[in-house]
């Protein structure tokens, strides 16, 4: 079964839903935890790790300076190494030359590296509706297709579920995909390993086609950068005959050298490790050695329009490590769900308005999805300001409400503000009106924003009637 985010309620209302589920907080306060911790140590143990993250942000920011000229490079530089390079501009164009390229092959069915970008082009339902069934190979994505789910962060994708969900979603579903799970399946780590092991082998061995993402793509060397952590990726990039990957064009870094402290950010920010188990690399095609059939889709998406933002832009450098989510409040509390997109987390609550543009109310509520602590920025290995893009998406909601005619309610606050503020005796009236104003304010009006939040209470005395008895005398304060 096919699940998808399409149709997903804005924030608050799946916010609340998902509070209410405490199996799944329990769940996330545990995971984020354990991961924030390691991440924490092996940071701490890196002596220049600030001038480390100055680095990484200044690769990206090249290449996103660049971008135009550095896609020309890269596709010379993989079709000059056999590669066949496609430009996508939206999700049906991407999705369309994968499609495309199974059927001329003749295959029903494709192995898939964990990829969010195939992710958020509905790849797979794409190809499912073409007759082609697509398996993921990470462990989490295959506990999350298994299980009709979908996934709730970006490097755990199965974050919201425990062993023993896992151990059921194994026995109930494995059979259905191909080789079922061990009939006494236990919820042992090991022994839920073994069984995943076992049933993607058959998989490796079988499909002639693979698809996969990319975490970097090299310009000046034609090269697409795979890095993970179960060595399922490696199989998919090596195996198969045809390989066809999915890439965003901010997936760019300009020259070989460049990926150095790329590399040497990303596994201490994402799984708290010093260096990453399984890192592919490979530029088109080699022959007798690997597929020998690849395609590279460079998908825009969206990206151009947050390009174009000159405050929204930096969010383009995120290498998707997940260390804003796990620092994060918020999504420590609700969860990825409550995004309703494959980017959950600080980075999706700015990274889908980026991309899609606002204007929708889903997309609208995501930019106030956030306390603005500053956690996220503290943690972002290439230093995206998340507050200071939250913010600006949130003056971005706010305009483009100003010509509604039902306008929303803080534009009422704002305007009824300036009107008061705008004269003397105004204010002066506004003033008189305070004690039972707030009254009111706490009983009706502003019963939601109390229901979290202290509502002051109202001085005995106004500045203005203070200064009007006193003639603004220090000593006569009136108590
Ligand atoms: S925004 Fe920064 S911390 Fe968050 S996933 Fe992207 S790179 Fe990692």
């Amino acid at each position: 079964m096919t699940h998808t985010f399409v149709g997903m309620p804005p924030f608050p209302t799946a916010a609340r839903e998902a509070l209410a589920d405490t199996q799944l907080r329990h769940n996330l306060v545990h995971a984020t935890a354990t991961i924030r911790g390691k991440r924490a140590g092996v940071v701490a143990e890196v002596e220049n790790w600030e001038e480390l993250r100055l680095a990484g942000a200044a690769v990206k920011d090249r290449a996103l300076r660049g971008l135009d000229e550095r896609l020309v490079q890269l596709e010379e530089s993989l079709t000059a190494r056999g590669a066949v390079v496609h430009w996508a501009r939206d999700a049906a164009e991407a999705n369309r030359v994968v499609v495309d390229v199974a059927r001329r092959h003749g295959v029903d069915e494709v192995v898939k590296v964990k990829s969010m970008v195939t992710q958020e082009i509905g790849l797979n339902e794409a190809l499912q509706a073409a007759g082609i069934a697509a398996w993921e190979t990470d462990l989490a994505e295959l506990i999350v297709q298994l299980g009709g789910d979908l996934p709730s962060h970006i490097l755990v994708p199965a974050i919201h579920r425990n062993r023993a969900e896992i151990r059921d979603i194994f026995r109930r579903r494995m059979a259905e995909a191909g080789r079922p799970a061990p009939a006494d399946l236990s919820d042992d780590p090991a022994a839920l390993a073994a069984a995943a092991r076992a049933h993607l082998r058959e998989k490796f061995l079988r499909a002639r086609m693979a698809v996969s993402g990319a975490n970097f793509a090299v310009a000046d060397t034609g090269t697409l950068v795979v890095v993970e952590s179960e060595g399922n990726g490696r199989m998919c990039l090596t195996l198969p005959d045809v390989l066809v990957s999915v890439v965003g064009i901010e997936k760019v870094v300009p020259t070989w050298a460049e990926l150095d402290p790329l590399l040497r950010l990303l596994p201490r920010s994402s799984t708290g490790e010093r260096m990453n188990p399984y890192t592919s690399t490979w530029s088109g095609v080699t022959p007798g050695d690997g597929p020998q059939e690849v395609h590279v889709v460079l998908l825009d998406n969206g990206r151009t329009r947050a390009l174009a933002d000159d405050v929204g832009r930096q969010a383009l450098r995120c290498i998707r490590c997940s260390a804003c989510l796990n620092v994060c409040p918020v999504y420590e509390r609700v969860g990825g769900h409550a995004y309703g997109s494959v980017y959950p987390g600080p980075i999706g609550a700015i990274l889908n308005p980026l991309l899609k543009g606002t204007g929708d109310p889903q997309t609208d509520s995501l930019p106030y999805a956030s306390s603005l602590c500053g956690a996220c920025f503290e943690a972002c290995p290439v230093r995206i300001d998340i507050p200071e893009v939250l913010v600006h998406l949130r003056s971005k909601v706010v305009d483009g409400h100003r010509e509604d005619r039902v306008p929303k309610p803080e534009a009422i606050a704002m305007r009824s503000a300036a009107w008061t503020l705008s004269r003397g005796p105004r204010l002066g009236f506004a003033e008189r009106l305070t004690g039972t104003g707030l009254g009111v304010a706490r009983r009706f009006g502003a019963a939601r924003w109390t229901s979290a939040r202290d509502l002051p209470a109202a001085p005995r005395e106004s500045f203005r009637a203070w200064w009007r008895r006193t003639d603004g005398r220090l000593d006569d304060s009136g108590g």
